[in-house]
Parts: C-alpha cells; sequence; structure tokens
C-alpha cells in the first residue's frame, strides 16, 4: 500500500486504522439489504474518510442477490393483479422464459429498469400490447389518470378530532392528512359552531 494513504490529511498523523462500517440501502419494489464500507479514521484527530482502499465487492454482491429477490417480488405482484409470465412476455416481446432467467440469475440493468416501471404502471402492458397504438395509449393514460386522481382524492381526506375547547365558540381540532403519502398533523383552531365536531375521527372532504 502507498504510504501516503495512511497519513491522516487532516492532521498529517499516521496513526491511521481501517474501520469497517455497515450500511443499508432500500431497493424500489425490493428488500432492504446491507453492505459493508470501509473508512479510515485517525486515532490523532478522530476525523475518519474514505480513503478507497477497499473495493466495492460488499455492495456489488449483496445489490445483485437483492434485484433478484426484487424481480420475484415484482413478477409475484404483476401476476398477483392478472399478468402472467407468459403473457409479460408476449406483451413486451421478450423471448420465452426471459423472466424465468432473470428471476433465477438476476436481470440485465435495463432489464430491471422495465420491470420497475411494469410494476408502476402495469397498464403499460396493455399499451405495448396493443402495438404501442398512440390513440389507445391516450385513453389509457386518462383512464389511470383518473383512477389515481380519485385514489390522491381520497388519501387526502381529513380525520378530524376535537382535542379541547378553549372558549364556547372556538375549539381547537387535530387534524390528519395523508400528503404525498407521509402522514401531517396539524392543530388548527375553528368555531364549534360553523362545524360539526366529534369524539371519533369524522371524515371531512378536503376540496
Ligand atoms: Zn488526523
Amino acid at each position: 500500500m502507498d504510504d501516503n494513504e495512511l497519513i491522516c490529511p487532516f492532521c498529517g498523523s499516521r496513526e491511521t486504522k481501517i474501520e469497517k462500517e455497515t450500511e443499508e440501502r432500500k431497493l424500489p419494489f425490493g428488500p432492504t439489504f446491507s453492505y459493508e464500507t470501509t473508512m479510515r479514521t485517525c486515532a490523532q484527530c478522530q476525523e475518519s474518510w474514505d480513503s478507497g482502499e477497499v473495493g466495492d465487492e460488499s455492495y456489488e454482491t449483496a445489490l445483485a442477490e437483492a434485484e433478484i429477490q426484487s424481480i420475484e417480488e415484482i413478477i409475484e405482484y404483476l401476476n398477483q393483479h392478472g399478468n402472467s409470465m407468459a403473457y409479460i412476455e408476449r406483451a413486451l416481446e421478450l423471448p420465452q422464459r426471459t423472466l424465468v432467467r432473470w428471476k433465477s440469475k438476476g436481470g440485465t440493468k435495463s432489464g430491471i429498469a422495465l420491470m420497475r416501471m411494469i410494476r408502476n404502471f402495469p397498464w403499460l402492458l396493455d399499451i405495448a400490447k396493443n402495438n404501442y397504438d398512440k390513440n389507445i395509449a391516450v385513453d389509457e393514460l386518462i383512464k389511470q389518470g383518473d383512477l389515481a386522481y380519485k385514489e390522491q382524492r381520497e388519501k387526502f381526506n381529513m380525520n378530524v378530532w376535537r382535542t379541547n375547547s378553549e372558549s364556547k365558540n372556538v375549539a381547537k381540532v387535530k387534524v390528519v392528512s395523508i400528503k404525498g403519502g407521509e402522514p401531517h398533523t396539524s392543530i388548527v383552531e375553528t368555531s364549534t359552531q360553523s362545524q360539526h365536531l366529534s369524539a371519533e375521527p369524522i371524515a371531512v372532504a378536503c376540496n
């Protein structure tokens, strides 16, 4: 090893040592996997840095395993939603048994990207099956957009609880709504006369 790599770039000390750390990454539509990284730390000044001394084998190996598992999970999801492997292969004009191969040995990076797109928007398969006809694609897009919009509106519905009353006419209420998948809580003051409040959460449409 080059002697310079042992020297701390912050204080110039030679009292440095390699330390292993475990990091995690969540794969889209797949498992969370962990891998080892190495950092060099200085005993004198306590700084640590990536000295690039050890390769990325741990990451690449863990990633490859996680990708295989995610392909399995994506195919399983698509199967459960009425898209058999044979149908997916026909629609995408993939050679027969491509998906079986991806499930056992892992897919190419482009294959994995394709499967993630299909997992997000399974109706892309129908567009492919219809030879990518623009009119059919636009019709499907409008239909799916409408469905997604309705779903989002339901998510945006709020639950309202009375928390405590400060006066006859004003109550503090806790409003819980889902925004972008994250629960969002806020306390707002509202007139007790303009809005029905109850101990139980009541659904209030959010326009
Ligand atoms: Zn140092």
